[in-house]
Parts: C-alpha cells; structure tokens; sequence
C-alpha cells in the first residue's frame, strides 16, 4: 500500500516547509493544494469572475489545465508559480475555496495526483478530514498569531514591508473563513498528530512526524 503523510494547518503554521522536508525525509513526491485553490482563483480573477459566483467558478476550476510537480505550478501551460502568491490572489482564495462544486473538482485532482505518483505527502486544510482520510499519518500544524505573522512578514513578497499587525489580521481573517465554511473546514481530524510549532524548528518538527510514522504509522496512542 502506498504512503500518504496528509499535513494540514492554518497559514503560516510551517504546512509547506515541514511538509517538503517529510517528502525529502521518505523520498516521496510533495503535493501542495493550497497552490491548486490559488491557481484556480487567478483563472477565475483574470477571466473577470466574481469570487462569490460559485458556478463560475466552479467553471473555472473543471476547465483549468492545472499542473503541480516539484514546487511549480502550471496554469493553462503558463508557469504561475509567482502570480498566484500575489496580493489579490491571496485576499479571494478562501473565498473561491469555499465552494463546494470548486472542492469537488480540486479534491478529484488531488486523489488523482496521489494515485498517480504512488503515495505522496499532501499539505492542505482538509486532506486529513476529506481528501485522505485513510492517510498512513495525519499531522495537523498550529502556531500563534504572532508568530505565524512574522513568518508571513518575513517571507511572502506580499508581505514584506507591511507591518506586522497587518499582516497578523490578515492571516486570523484568512483562518476565520477558512475555519467556518460549510464545506470541509480546517480542522483537525480525530486521529491527528497535533504539534504547535511556535516554539519548535521545522527540524524538529519533522523528528515529530516521522518519530510517529515509524511507531505505527499513525496510529492514535496512548488515548483513552
Ligand atoms: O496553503 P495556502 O495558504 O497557500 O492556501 C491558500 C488557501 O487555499 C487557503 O487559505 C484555503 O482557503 C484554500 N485551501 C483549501 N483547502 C486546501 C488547501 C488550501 O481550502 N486543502
């Protein structure tokens, strides 16, 4: 049976960093879904769509040739990889990702991905809860505000030169849609392996993970 590491967490909480050394770690490929929510929203933004129109979007997401591979992401056969970082990109996302026709469609390409590449570390918002539910681990990732802000602060081109504070509301606005949606919100699933990374480097966070995956591949324990 093959490998999948699900990795889910609020923004800055060190999702795409832990989740690239877990892939490097176990030699398996990386899948960043979060990119695939944003490259569908730059489509529907340049097509001139509104994010609250939810067939539109939903259009969009089922017509976008989407490739994900080794840290690039390719829209329509253009390199997106920068763009879909952008400020505006960011500010639509979850609102674009709320849709349930638009999680659908993602949600069948990133089990596709996974069944293609034979395993994978997926990080997300709902991959331990709906996409792999029967993930070999599920890691769910935490931080505080303040701390996931500097992260932002400090290296999303977006946010560099906002203030802090800025950037901290920003993010906590970002959860707080993402947390309350309908349809597969973040949370995190029973059997998750819960670490708060405020206070831990990625290094050790990993140690963390793949500590449980080699005790019994993500087995709850010790509860009761
Ligand atoms: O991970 P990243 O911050 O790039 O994700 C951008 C947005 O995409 C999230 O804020 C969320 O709205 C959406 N998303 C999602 N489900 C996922 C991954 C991302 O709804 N599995």
């Amino acid at each position: 049976m093959s490998i999948v590491v699900a990795i889910d967490g609020t923004a800055g909480s060190g999702k795409s960093s832990v989740a690239r050394a877990v892939g490097a770690a176990l030699g398996l490929p990386v899948l960043d879904t979060g990119a695939m929510y944003r490259a569908v929203t730059l489509r529907a933004m340049r097509a001139g769509i509104d994010p609250n129109d939810a067939a539109a979007c939903a259009e969009a997401a089922r017509r976008a040739r989407l490739a994900v591979e080794d840290g690039r992401v390719h829209l329509d056969g253009e390199d997106v990889t920068v763009a879909i970082r952008g400020p505006e990109v960011t500010a639509a996302v979850s609102t674009v990702s709320a849709h349930p026709e638009v999680r659908a469609e993602l949600v069948a390409r990133q089990r596709e991905w996974v069944a293609r590449h034979g395993g994978g570390v997926v990080e997300g918002r709902d991959i331990g809860t709906v996409v792999f539910p029967d993930a070999t681990l599920k890691v769910f990732l935490t931080a505080s505000p303040e701390e996931r802000a500097r992260r932002r602060a400090a290296q999303e081109p977006e946010a560099v030169g906002r203030d802090v504070d800025a950037v901290r509301d920003a993010l906590a606005a970002r959860d707080a849609r993402d947390a309350g949606r309908a349809h597969s919100p973040l949370r995190a699933a029973g059997d998750a392996l819960v670490v708060d990374t405020t206070d831990r480097s990625i290094a050790e966070v990993v140690g963390l993970v793949l500590e449980r995956l080699g005790s019994g591949t993500g087995e709850p324990r010790g509860t009761g």
